[in-house]
């Protein structure tokens, strides 16, 4: 159908991570995009035939959750192949939800797009998009068109503006179900003093919950409900991706806890890169580490330095949420990521910093002529986001963008947030 080339160019996915794990497509993929100046997300499915056994079956529940966790469908066709038997069925079940649905007729490189589109107008759906994702055409007015029919999410960028004003650090706790998000939720606010409960939140059903620690105003962005939620019907579909993803993305500072009985898995694996693409801070937190033994222990740290390498940036806590050691210890680093993501640095030290690290290691030279790096100023927080100035900066290669990245975060003494340069060409 062409749904994964579709999901490729929508999002900004990290090919890098999603390759070192694989299976990651199997049940259902969250990535996030922008377009036209609108932040979306997209889930892939395993799709629907519309005559499901087996496999497909399992497929098919996946691609119902899906459906139920968003705000619109596409639905994509195959312009080469013509009508489906199986089509007019899940045409029908999309219908049902009373959710949006746009028809997207794909792969129409070769064909006429008009024929194309005729033969599915019986489907009866009133968008009806002709793309070939492989090329890309049609995509962007298709999105153009689709981002249009909802309203601009106003939440963001409240929050992005107010992001000086506000005195509470807003912390989010995510992480797979079973981590022991609730129980680490429930000792800390069983420990302070909680000054509101169950706020609601700007997006969906997220809940802010303030409390406070030592005078200093927290606010915890709770994913799952988690002090409400009933264990009877604790399943792993109640583990919204969405929901955490608006958690990330309304939080100064990101814990994500794993369970260090599982050490790292897929899951924590993908749920880190959508952590790294939102460029948030970020405090490592391996839960359950009560009744391990010391060779378990050693065993598991070997493991996260070799599966998270690029995780060097973040403090990382070994703790238990059950009985309560290591927890405190958290506030300092969530301190540290938090103050390291909304550092202002003026530009003539970016500057100073940026020629230090050029005279130590020369950018290389491009056709005869060498890169130059001119200044650099800071173009954000949270990721501390550095705009370099020069020529040719297009070709900088990525293992000498790394070298900056990194003498950059030393030089600041950064710790739990992630360094992003973006670079200009001035010629
Ligand atoms: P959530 O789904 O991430 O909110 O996870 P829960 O907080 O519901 O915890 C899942 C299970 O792990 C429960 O049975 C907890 O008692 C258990 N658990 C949570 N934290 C710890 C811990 O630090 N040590 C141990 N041994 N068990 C824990």
């Amino acid at each position: 159908m062409g749904k994964s080339t579709l999901f490729n160019r929508l999002t900004r996915s990290r090919d890098a991570l999603v390759a070192d794990f694989p299976g990651l497509t199997r049940d259902r993929k969250y990535g996030t995009g922008e377009m036209f100046e609108r932040d979306y997300l997209v889930i892939d499915t395993g799709g629907l035939s519309g005559e499901e056994v087996g496999i497909d079956q399992y497929m098919a529940r996946q691609t119902l959750a899906a459906v139920a966790e968003a705000d619109a469908m596409m639905f994509i066709v195959d312009g080469k192949q013509g009508l489906n038997a199986g089509d007019e069925f899940i045409a029908q079940q999309l219908r049902e939800t009373g959710k949006p649905v746009f028809l997207i007729i794909n792969k129409t490189d070769r064909v006429d797009p008009d024929q194309a589109a005729a033969e599915f107008y019986g489907l009866g759906f009133a968008e009806v998009y002709s793309i070939a994702a492989v090329h890309g055409r049609g995509v962007s007015s298709m999105m153009d068109d689709i981002l249009g029919h909802f309203p601009a999410d106003e939440t963001s960028e409240t929050l992005a503006v107010d992001e000086n004003a506000e005195p509470s650090i807003r912390i989010a706790f995510v992480g797979r179900p079973n981590v022991g998000k609730s129980t680490l939720v429930n000792r800390i606010l069983g420990e302070e003093r909680v000054i509101a409960f169950d706020e609601p939140g700007t997006t969906r059903d997220s809940i802010f919950i303030p409390f406070e620690r030592d005078g200093q105003p927290y606010t915890l962005i709770d994913t799952a409900g988690v002090r409400r939620r009933s264990r009877v019907n604790e399943t792993i579909e109640k583990f919204s991706i969405i929901k955490t993803l608006d958690a990330i993305r309304e939080a100064h500072v990101v814990i994500m806890l794993v369970d260090a009985h599982d050490s790292v898995t897929d899951q924590d694996a993908h749920l880190l890169g959508l952590i790294l693409d939102a460029g948030k801070a970020l405090v490592l937190a391996i839960n359950k580490w009560d009744g391990l033994e010391s060779d378990e222990r050693d065993l598991i740290k070997h493991q996260l330095e070799i599966k998270l390498p690029f995780l060097d940036f973040a403090e990382k806590h070994f703790i238990s949420a059950l009985h309560g050691t290591g927890v405190g210890l958290l506030y300092k680093s969530i301190h540290a990521a938090y103050d390291s993501a909304m550092l202002k640095v003026p530009t003539s030290r970016l500057t100073r910093i940026l020629e230090n690290a050029v005279q130590m290691h020369q950018p290389p030279l491009v056709s005869g002529r060498r890169i130059k790096l001119r200044y650099a100023h800071q173009g954000g927080s949270n990721p501390f986001l550095i705009v370099i100035h020069g020529n040719q900066t297009d070709k900088v290669p990525p293992a000498y963008e790394r070298y900056l990245i990194n003498y950059f975060h030393k030089t600041l003494k950064l710790t739990g947030t992630q360094v992003k340069i973006e670079f200009k060409t001035g010629e």
